[in-house]
């Protein structure tokens, strides 16, 4: 190497053991009432966009409030960790590709997103930033099985902010694999953030931020 190399992201298992992560695909809206929220049409097909690995904030540490925004805004998602490599993955043999299940936080610079919508840019700068995923310890489907109902929340400060069920997805974790592996090969070691509930909002420095999915786990981090 000429250079010194990045080194891997990995994320704590419960029960022991790290999942190495490669890359991370989120879903844009899939839970009816936070699509409203956003003055959006429930009626759109699902759409993707990502963020880098080393996104990711392990185990409760703080995160930094980033630069060049006013608007940092919370999302709580289930995300979904991909075991096996797959394309074309049909709907029905998607939970055998899925190692397990976390909860994560989607942060969001929410006012550089909707420069973006509105000039019609990507939205790498309000979602793909340092330190814009908090992640908890992940669950093996080994053990907990492949959730698809259960409470979604996130408090801030202890006053509960979003709450949701993730049997309110509009697109199912199954459907959701079989959609986005048409279109990109699922390798061991990609998540995907299946999106949030309604109940976004800002937060400033300080803050701290707990997020529960029932039968799943948690995940917190304080905004530094
Ligand atoms: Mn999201």
């Amino acid at each position: 190497m000429v250079i010194p190399g990045p080194r891997p992201v990995l994320v704590p298992v419960r029960g022991g053991g790290f999942f190495p992560v490669r890359r991370i695909y989120c879903v844009g809206r899939n839970y009816e009432e936070h699509i409203r929220e956003m003055g959006n049409d429930v009626r759109e097909p699902p759409f993707f966009f990502d963020k880098p690995a080393d996104a990711i904030v392990i185990g409760g540490a703080p995160m930094a409030y980033p630069p060049e925004t006013a608007d940092l805004h919370h999302e709580i998602e289930l995300v979904v960790a991909i075991g096996r490599d797959g394309s074309d993955i049909e709907a029905a043999a998607a939970p055998d590709h899925v190692f397990g299940y976390g909860a994560g936080l989607d942060m969001t610079r929410r006012d550089l997103q909707a420069q973006a919508k509105k000039a019609g840019r990507p939205w790498t700068f309000a979602k793909g930033f340092d330190q814009s995923a908090p992640l908890g310890e992940l669950a093996r489907a080994s053990e907990i099985g492949h959730p698809e109902k259960g409470a979604i929340t996130l408090a801030v400060n202890g006053v509960e902010r979003q709450r949701g069920d993730l049997a309110d997805q509009i697109w199912t974790v199954k459907e959701t694999i079989a959609f986005l592996s048409r279109f990109v090969a699922l390798k061991a070691g990609d998540l995907i953030m299946t999106g949030t509930p309604a109940g976004v909002g800002a937060v400033v420095r300080g803050d701290v931020l707990e997020g529960r999915i029932d039968n799943v786990g948690t995940v917190s981090t304080v905004i530094a």
